[in-house]
């Protein structure tokens, strides 16, 4: 019997063994009559469960997979499912670690993992990008690298744990979005270029500086890839309290964020200070916005410098095409291995280190733990 140690709306609790369809059909009242045990393999019977015919039980689906192993779907939460489960144990049957249940079913925890991940999907991109990992293709990855190790291939094993690594921060946008901060002095037009861009009014604009006190984040898609863009209060000395906290908290956005993007004012434009932030921030895209105010702009000529219209609208599909480019500089295939899990990561670095000092046999440990390891 398996345990999901997550959430979700629906919950599926397996029993196997040969008194599984016995120990089912103790609580299940199919609504057909039909008791599991006469059912035909392949069958999904609906129905109540209960511990009695007096009370109406939860309405639930059980679907009998084969003569030892029945799946029942019932309603999801910790909770909601524990009721199905100690009904079971009441009838005989034995909690089951993922780790054992995966051991039985012969699926590793890489794959164990992307199962439990794929929920997290909030994009077309990162969903099909999961679905490759739960199909096996980090657990191919690893198995080819732990056979180099075998070798000892040192150099091409450390050259594909590398690309693996690269990928990290692909891999861990597909459960978590790609975080990105709008930077830039009050007004000069954050909060409506994430309007622009998200669709919708998400963050108030106002014509007065200092309106955006806090962070506001806002969630979209682009390219199919998950975004989390935070409009940051404008960093600037400021006598009010609260826009100050508004300030600390811009702060730690920027610093932990996948990409800055720094807007300036196209009607204030001053070239030595575009100049000094391009060289203070090389990895934020500079945006100048407010172009539909300047006649004709003369910007220097980099890839990181881009000049938008939050009013118009022009500029803004190049933007969105230079975020992506920056997130995403080389989409993989389909059927790539990704590291999605922090898990993973470790062990990869760790692996990386060990092949460094030609610890062969503590790189393979590594990787091999990866497998087995109860997530
Ligand atoms: P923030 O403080 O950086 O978030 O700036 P806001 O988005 O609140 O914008 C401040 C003011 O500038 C508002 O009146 C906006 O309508 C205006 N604004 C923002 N972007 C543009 C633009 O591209 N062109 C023009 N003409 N006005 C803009
Ligand atoms: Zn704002």
């Amino acid at each position: 019997m398996l345990t999901p140690p997550a959430r979700g709306a629906i919950a599926t609790v397996a029993v196997r063994g040969p008194q599984a369809v016995a120990s089912a059909d103790r609580y299940f009242h199919g609504l057909g009559k039909l008791p599991l045990a006469d059912a035909e393999v392949g069958r999904i019977l609906v129905g109540h469960w209960r511990e009695n015919d007096q009370q109406p039980g939860e309405e639930l689906v059980v679907a009998k997979l084969a003569e030892e192993l029945v799946e029942i779907h019932c309603h999801g939460g910790l909770q909601a499912s524990r009721q199905v489960l100690n009904h079971l144990q009441s009838a005989g049957c034995e909690l089951e670690s993922w780790q054992q249940w995966n051991s039985a079913t012969h699926d590793d925890a890489i794959v164990a993992e992307a199962h439990l991940a794929l929920p997290e999907a909030a994009t077309t991109q990162a969903a099909l990008h999961l679905w490759d990992q739960c199909q096996g293709a980090l657990s191919r990855e690893l198995t080819a690298i732990i056979a180099l190790l075998d070798e000892p291939n040192f150099e091409v094993a450390t050259q594909r744990i590398d690309q693996l690594l690269r990928l990290a921060p692909l891999g861990q946008s597909l459960t978590r979005p790609w975080s990105i901060v709008l930077a830039g002095p009050p007004n000069v037009g954050k909060s409506s270029l994430l309007n622009k861009i998200v669709g919708y009014d998400r963050a108030i604009v106002l014509d007065m500086p200092g309106t955006t006190r806090d962070v506001l984040h806002a969630t979209t898609a682009l390219d199919g890839w998950p975004v989390q863009f935070s409009d940051t209060a404008g960093i600037r000395v400021s006598d009010d309290q609260l826009e100050q906290a508004g300030i600390a908290k811009a702060k730690a956005a920027l610093i932990s964020a996948d990409l800055v993007i720094v807007l300036h004012d196209a009607a204030q434009l001053r070239p030595d200070e575009l100049d000094k932030s391009l060289r203070e921030l090389p990895s934020a895209l500079h945006v100048v916005n407010k172009i539909d105010l300047a006649g004709d702009l003369e910007l220097p000529q980099s890839r990181e410098m881009l000049a938008t219209s939050a009013v118009t609208g022009e500029g803004i599909s190049e933007l969105i095409t230079a975020i992506v480019e920056h997130l995403v500089p080389e989409v993989p295939q389909p059927g790539a291995p990704l590291p999605f899990t922090t898990r993973q990561l470790d062990a990869l670095r760790d692996a990386a280190q060990c092949i460094e000092q030609r610890h062969a046999d503590s790189a393979k440990s590594a990787l091999t733990q990866l497998f087995q390891a109860t997530i």
